[in-house]
């Protein structure tokens, strides 16, 4: 991306050529992936105008690259329906903070991404408007939810794409699709425009080809929001100023279920980096990380039920209840049982409690190590059609949930393939930092990077 950058301010490259290609290659290449829903018909148009401001040398940090939005951000003018019949024809009436912010620095939105409706699934099959293909397996998942973010990153229609990640959705379809996704920690970059998913754990964030380039886009999206009670500032470490070169890192590796194939390749880049470096890495114990399933699907089920009762069918759309898909009506249906068992304190109540005590295993394991490293997902995506168990669904996120839950930023780089069959199924390697540590917790990232 920095390269293209410079193109484009040398005017080697105009943004109308930038964008055109891309959209030309989604109409020609979409059909066979569905990772973008809506185009935005001005694109193009829009790029003109960015090319007259980099002649006049006003242009933003961002002139002329495109990127794509999953369909839960609002972005004024579009269709933001979140892949649900619910909202199949809700325009947003205004930009999320964060489209604002892209905006201000000249990139372009080339469309609107597939998605699990409502942000609610792991594989990408859950939209109502057909499934998300994996461009690096076709035949496998993408992962979810913001599968057509990450489908649209690694079929090469955009720069970058825009994600949401409430127990996994940026790093999970990341991990699958051979790409880099990053969830900052809860609260630096505002929610403001974001549809929710279940608001105490949503976060949204950058998917691209590079560390640096989620790098670049998560500086321009942090920070805090007047129209975001729960955003903020952090002043977190800074790699370059703090870390010299010949400091020490010190990685945990904790004890978690995962493929062993995987697992192994995880190792392997672990000694590789941590030898090149001059780092060291052991294994951690962190308390109940063993529980971080267990412990977000009640939070989900509550605030998921509670975020979607505005969906009445009076002000936005459909009646949910009556419009939804399978996991959508699962999530209502369970989140309004559970607040009716609620007076027992049982379900929700004992689920927070438990998230705390997962937040402070992880406050204290990061007194003594600078990163945590793990696999972002425990098994490699399967194949459209193949039987799965609701279980089985749930366990692909049993090791991304503990960055929401923990309230961390967390990151998924690729760690090679898996050759399977006749496909090589990409691996991610997941990071995870201390909270506020998001800028150094990427130059760390960078140095898994092959
Ligand atoms: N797979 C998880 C769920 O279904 C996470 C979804 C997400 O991060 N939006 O809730």
């Amino acid at each position: 991306m920095i390269n293209k950058l410079k193109l484009i301010n040398n005017w080697k490259l105009s943004a109308e050529n930038n964008i055109k290609s891309f959209i030309d290659k989604i109409r020609k290449e979409d059909k066979k992936i569905n990772a973008v829903l809506h185009i935005n018909e001005k694109a193009i148009e829009q790029a003109k105008e960015v090319d007259k401001k980099i002649k006049q040398g006003k242009a933003g940090k961002l002139a002329g690259l495109g990127f794509i939005v999953k369909s839960n951000i609002n972005v004024l003018g579009m269709i933001c329906n979140c892949a649900s019949k619910t909202l199949e024809n809700y325009r947003a009436t205004y930009n999320a903070t964060v489209i604002d912010k892209l905006l201000k620095e000249d990139a372009i939105i080339l469309g609107m991404a597939n998605m699990d409706e409502f942000a609610l699934g792991s594989s990408g099959e859950n939209s109502a408007f057909g499934v998300t293909k994996n461009p690096r397996c076709l035949d496998r998942i993408p992962g979810g939810t913001s599968s057509g973010s990450a489908a649209s990153v690694a079929a090469g229609f955009c720069d970058f794409a825009l994600g949401s990640d409430t127990g996994g959705s940026i790093r999970n379809p990341a991990s699958h699709c051979g790409i880099v996704g990053f969830k900052p920690s809860y609260g630096v970059v505002s929610r403001y425009g974001l549809i929710d998913a279940a608001m105490s754990l949503d976060t949204i964030g950058p998917l691209g080809l590079s560390v640096e380039d989620c790098e670049i886009i998560f500086n321009i999206i942090k920070g805090k929001d007047e129209n975001n009670a729960t955003s903020r500032d952090f002043i977190g470490r800074n790699f370059s100023s703090e870390k010299k070169n010949t400091d020490r890192i010190v990685i945990g590796i904790p004890k978690l279920g995962a493929r062993k194939e995987i697992w192994e390749k995880v190792l392997k880049q672990v000694k590789l980096v941590a030898e090149k470096n001059n780092w060291k890495f052991e294994d951690c114990d962190i308390k109940h990380i063993d529980l971080g399933i267990q412990t977000y699907y009640p939070i989900n089920y509550v605030e998921v039920f509670s975020g979607t009762r505005k969906f009445d069918g009076r002000k936005y759309g459909l009646k949910i209840e009556d419009s939804c898909g399978e996991e959508v009506l699962r999530r209502i249906l369970g989140g309004g049982e559970i607040c009716k068992a609620e007076h027992a304190g049982k379900y929700y109540r004992r689920a927070l409690k438990a998230k705390n005590i997962i937040k402070n295993e992880f406050e204290k394991a990061f007194k003594k190590y600078d990163v945590i490293i793990m696999p972002t997902v425990p098994r490699t995506p399967h194949k459209f059609g193949e039987e799965i168990t609701l279980e089985d669904m749930y366990n692909y996120d049993t090791l991304t949930v503990l960055a929401n839950i923990a309230e961390i930023p967390g990151i998924s780089v690729p760690c090679g393939t898996i050759v399977e069959g006749k496909d090589n199924v990409p691996i991610g390697i997941q990071i995870l930092a201390k909270v506020g540590d998001d800028n150094f917790l990427l130059d760390v990232a960078k140095k898994f990077e092959n």
